[in-house]
């Protein structure tokens, strides 16, 4: 354990594992140019814009097909910011109205990072990206080298504001064996690319102004914490014991069972018959959690009958054959928000995440619902399989009663998401109605916290480990235990080793995520019994902030 008088500093986790190495922090960015005199020849200054411009794009596409996998798409990503025509074109006319080529580039940067800094979500995500391709531009304008990150010739945690995709993608996981970045959310690219590279990572961090270059540290990936000047003796010991977990990880083929034989259903969440046959590949029991509405994001008109009962089918049978399991969660169309379908479009709407999403978006579109029921349970005729539905966003028992009953007369298993905090606070009476209930913890979190999932700056508050977030699945999974019916999860909270122990002690019955989660969920479960994870489950509902929740869970789980 690490001794409690280092300085902690604490961030987002959002890849796991433990690294102890020095900081290093990227040199330093180009600065933006003082205003300066109005070129004498415009053309030839556009020119000079357009071609420093083409060429940051070219060093990048350059780069993008030498790497391969995320990296490649993020820096070809980048790539086409350097050439975006309007981003060039507002800097064109920054330049015909008589300004010099580099306060162009900072210019028409702005103008740009203001508007995705509106748009919010993954397009605030953005600014970090459009800043690096301004700062490679006027580099090149300078006739500098490009800026970003020298390689380093001893291992390294590196630390930074945020880190660009040009500055991520290059990075080698022998020298650099962690990232920390000051702002960030667990989409950056800094996350990507962290997850890619298997080294750990934590983002939002504060204070991480306070840590020179060259300090010593140990970065917990799983826990979100920075140890300033650990004791070199535990540091060492924290990386080999993450070292251990990794191999039981990559050596874990199921089933979900706690050490003490406890079983726990540990499943994939897919979106089409594809990723429920790569899923398959994966140590899971099924699949908790089928977004059917993934499927269809590009139709414009409503899939038929067959259309839809061809993809149910091929999403139950990818699993027919598995000797791992066989369970399939089907869930009716989540259309709306931040996944808008064109077939079931609500229209305009003042605040969408609030508005006619998920169930709602059945009540709004008579006969959608009903379609799509008609071809799950045509899929599981044909197939013999047995699928559960769940419906999405439901607010209130009246809507799982109604939602049950049009199931339950296709003689298909209902139940309903909990991912709004009243129906989790009427669990009992929602569960009185249903089979089973599944906890969307992504969304839970976000209507718990009123703060938007994809929001990079809010981050700290779209924490699953918010103790009021841990509250309402406690209060969900009693109710499953009062009425002896399965609580599942299937947000990404069940991707988190460490709260996948304190969900199973709370009494959740099935863990569902991204299938490349679970050996990692399941190694976890392994090692701890359900004493255990009902101890870090208690002391995680006792603190009143999520850095203490983990803490809590960890040290209760060690004990
Ligand atoms: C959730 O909200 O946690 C969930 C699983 O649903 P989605 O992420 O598709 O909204
Ligand atoms: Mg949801």
């Amino acid at each position: 354990m690490t001794a409690p008088d280092r300085v902690t500093v604490r961030g987002t986790p959002v890849v796991g594992g433990v690294a102890y190495a020095p900081v290093m922090w990227p040199g330093p960015r180009p600065a933006l140019p003082a205003p300066g005199p109005a070129p004498e020849d415009l053309d030839a200054e556009v020119d000079r814009f357009r071609s420093a411009a083409a060429s940051v794009a070219d060093r990048l596409r350059a780069r993008a097909s030498a790497a391969t996998g995320v990296a490649a798409e993020v820096l070809s990503a980048t790539a086409a910011m350097a050439e975006d025509r309007g981003w060039i074109g507002t800097a064109e006319k920054s330049i015909r109205a008589g300004s010099p080529a580099p306060n162009a580039a900072a210019e028409a940067t702005e103008t740009f990072v203001a508007m995705f800094t509106k748009l919010g979500g993954l397009m605030a995500e953005r600014v970090t990206d459009l800043k690096d391709v301004r700062d490679r531009v006027l580099a090149e304008l300078a006739g500098q080298p490009e800026p970003g990150i020298t390689t380093p010739d001893h291992e390294v945690i590196l630390f930074a504001d945020d880190l660009a995709p040009a500055d991520t993608s290059g990075l080698d996981p022998n020298r650099v064996r962690g990232l920390v970045t000051r702002l960030g959310g667990p989409t950056s690219h800094t996350a990507i690319i962290a997850r890619q590279l298997g080294i750990p990572c934590v983002v939002a961090v504060g204070d991480l102004h306070t840590v020179p270059e060259g300090t010593l540290v140990v970065v917990d990936g799983s826990a979100g914490t920075i140890v300033v000047e650990p004791d070199a003796e535990q540091a060492r010991a924290d990386v080999a014991a993450s070292r251990r977990a990794a191999e039981e990880t990559a050596r874990w083929t199921g089933p979900g069972r706690t050490a003490d034989g406890v079983d726990v259903a540990i499943l994939a969440n897919v979106q089409d018959g594809a990723s429920a046959r790569t899923a398959a590949t994966h140590p899971v029991a099924g699949v908790g959690l089928f977004r059917t509405e993934l499927a269809f994001l590009d139709r414009a008109s409503e899939p038929t009958h067959d259309e839809q009962t061809a993809l149910y089918r091929e999403v139950i049978e990818a699993f027919a054959a598995s000797e791992a399991g066989s369970k399939v969660v089907i869930r009716t169309l989540d259309a709306g928000s931040d996944k808008p379908l064109l077939f079931a479009d609500s229209g305009t709407e003042a605040n969408p995440a609030l508005g006619v999403r998920g169930l709602r978006v059945a009540f709004a579109h008579p006969g959608l619902l009903e379609r799509q029921l008609d071809a799950i349970a045509a899929a599981a005729e044909q197939t013999g399989g047995s699928p559960w539905v769940m419906a999405p966003m439901v607010a209130t028992a009246a809507e799982a009663r109604d939602f049950a009953a049009d199931v339950r007369r296709r003689r298909l298993v209902a139940g309903v998401m909990i991912e709004i905090p009243s129906a989790a606070l009427l669990a009992p009476a929602i569960l009185a109605e249903v089979d089973f209930v599944s906890i969307g913890t992504n969304d839970l979190t976000q209507y718990t916290m009123a703060a938007d999932r994809m929001s990079a700056e809010l981050a700290q508050l779209t924490d699953p480990w918010q103790p009021a977030v841990l509250a309402l699945i406690e209060r969900v999974a009693a109710a499953g235990r009062a009425a002896d019916k399965p609580v599942g999860v299937c947000g990404e909270a069940a991707a988190d080793p460490l709260l996948a122990c304190v969900l199973v002690g709370m009494g959740v019955t099935s863990l569902s995520s991204a299938p490349a989660a679970a050996a990692g969920v399941g190694a976890a479960l392994a090692r701890v019994t359900m004493a255990q994870c009902m101890a870090a489950a208690h002391a995680a509902l006792d603190t009143a902030a999520p850095a203490d929740a983990r803490a809590a869970a960890a040290a209760a789980l060690r004990s």
